[in-house]
């Protein structure tokens, strides 16, 4: 069986161009992908893209999360598939956002 690295890959676009790697959105989501130079032709990597398909079709229903305590500290945590569409990692700074119907959290970049 073959395995392609997906890091080294230069794919070739239809148009004969080949693709250079870049970041772009998917979804709104930022991903990593390649742009054909010549004829502007995107590839979505699919690393990237599997969590984020795979929380459009969850986000609807919402994630249910249970408040945990660290010290004196109440402590959520961040489901993987939530955390690979977003590229989150420890050390990442946030924003809570306190609201009248719950907590929003924003990730400051
Ligand atoms: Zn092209």
């Amino acid at each position: 069986m073959k395995t392609i690295n997906l890091d080294t890959l230069t794919p070739k676009c239809e148009c004969g161009g080949t693709m250079e790697k870049v970041t772009t959105t998917f979804e709104n989501f930022k991903v990593r992908g390649w742009r054909c130079p010549l004829c502007g032709e995107e590839l979505i990597d699919p690393r990237d893209a599997e969590p984020i398909l795979e929380l459009n079709k969850l986000k609807s229903r919402g994630f249910k999360v249970i408040v945990g305590k660290v010290g004196n500290s109440l402590v959520i945590r961040i489901p993987s598939l939530i955390t690979r569409a977003l590229h989150l990692r420890k050390g990442e700074k946030a924003k809570l956002i306190p609201k009248p119907s719950g907590l929003g959290v924003e990730f400051i970049e």
